[in-house]
């Protein structure tokens, strides 16, 4: 009998996320209405920041966050090289300069070395306006050493928290915005709370959060006291800079509301199922290493990446995915480095980031996602080991 397929990551949605999703259906708001400003508030109580705002995906919360910063032409922002490739693209969106850090080869974050060593480079290339350090697998790295360094270099902290919804950093959420000016999430399905697609900046500066807003739905404004014309139209509205038509809807935030409210249980089962993981892979180390920890950091974790030499193995990465597919266990490698994609490469040249290569010779991310059985980590720390043989 064939087992289970295990995925590398899914969403667990029950039947109040579907009974929440059918009340918005019913009722009279399928866009951007009062279920997206409950999520707001629910969301900004859930990371203890002052504002979110919600938009229609991580991707285009990072856009907002740096076009709200006034980033373009001629600024640079410094991006880890191991990340999803749209915190490199947020920053070309608004014409901006990427420069890429190298990152810790055991961990894949970016650390306040590997960022010095960036903003050297990046400071030659033009005006450095933000650094984005990148929670990968919902881990944090020094935040506060991140934007010691960042703001000594004239330039704000950007977080990208995709994956990191429910992960603490120095005993807050992350999210809470203490060391930077906003961080972004991303609500995708594999991402620890799914709305289908979705995505929410949180910041505690109010001039900031009025403004992505506005971004947010085309740069409209609608507030009187703010417009340049006299109010008494009641139809008057006014477009004084370009946005965006990057809004959440009410049948998104509906789902992603409901799912905010058991992102406890979730944080909690994917910390007990990354126990039974480093568990059953203790006796396969230094063969099979979870992923390095960092200090100060309780993760809520997004992947389970494992570090593995498959040249030392005497195989390679694909032949051990084939080999656990066989065993009905997917897996997943994150992340190319961003700088070797074919459009970086043409615009900035090969570049030399050994951590980065390193991390990525050797990862792979195994199934982590709030569905899965308490047997089923051993079952894949089996089956990994079965497939390396021995
Ligand atoms: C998922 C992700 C994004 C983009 O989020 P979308 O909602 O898919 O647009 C950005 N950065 C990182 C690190 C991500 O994992």
């Amino acid at each position: 009998m064939t087992q289970r397929f295990l995925p590398y990551g899914r969403q667990a949605l029950d039947e109040q996320d579907i009974a929440a999703v059918a009340e918005v259906l019913r009722g009279d708001w399928l866009t951007t209405g009062p279920t997206v400003d409950a999520f707001e508030i629910a969301f900004a109580a859930a990371c203890g920041a002052e504002h979110a705002i919600a938009c229609s995906n991580g991707t285009t919360a990072l856009h907002l966050a740096l076009a709200a910063l006034d980033i373009g032409p001629g600024d640079v922002c410094v991006v880890p090289a191991i990340t999803f490739m749209a915190t490199a693209n947020a920053a070309r969106y608004c014409g901006a300069d990427v420069v890429f850090a190298d990152v810790d080869p055991e961990t894949g974050l970016m650390t306040p070395e590997t960022l010095d060593v960036a903003l050297e480079v990046a400071r030659l290339r033009g005006t450095v306006k933000a650094v984005l350090p990148v929670h990968l697998a919902g881990q944090c790295e020094d935040v506060a050493g991140l934007a010691q360094r960042a703001h000594a270099a004239g330039a704000v902290l950007v977080e990208d928290a995709c994956h990191a919804v429910g992960s603490r950093h120095e005993g807050e959420p992350v999210g809470s915005c203490r060391h930077s000016v906003s961080a972004c999430f991303s609500f995708h399905p594999v991402k620890t709370i799914a709305a289908g697609e979705g995505g929410a900046i949180t910041t505690n500066d109010a001039a900031l959060a009025e403004r992505l807003r506005r971004l947010r739905s085309h740069g409209i404004e609608r507030d009187p006291a703010r417009m340049q014309r006299q109010a008494g139209e009641p139809w008057w509205h006014e477009m004084s800079e370009l946005g965006w038509n990057y809004r959440l809807s009410d049948i998104q935030a509906a789902l992603a509301l409901s799912q905010l409210k058991r992102l406890d249980l979730f944080a909690a089962r994917r910390q007990e199922l990354a126990a039974l993981y480093d568990d059953a892979f203790e006796p396969l180390a230094p063969r099979i290493q979870p992923l390095a920890r960092t200090p100060d950091c309780e993760p809520c974790l997004h992947l389970y990446p494992v570090r593995i030499d498959f040249d030392a193995e005497g195989t390679t990465r694909t032949a051990v995915m084939d080999g656990l597919r066989e065993r009905g266990i997917g897996s997943q490698v994150h992340y190319i480095p961003v700088p070797d994609q074919p459009y970086y490469l043409d615009l900035y040249g090969r570049q030399d980031l050994p951590g980065a290569q390193r991390y990525y010779a050797r990862t792979l991310s195994l199934p982590l996602f709030v569905g899965m059985e308490d047997d089923d980590p051993l079952r894949v720390a089996d089956g990994l080991r079965g497939v390396l043989g021995r």
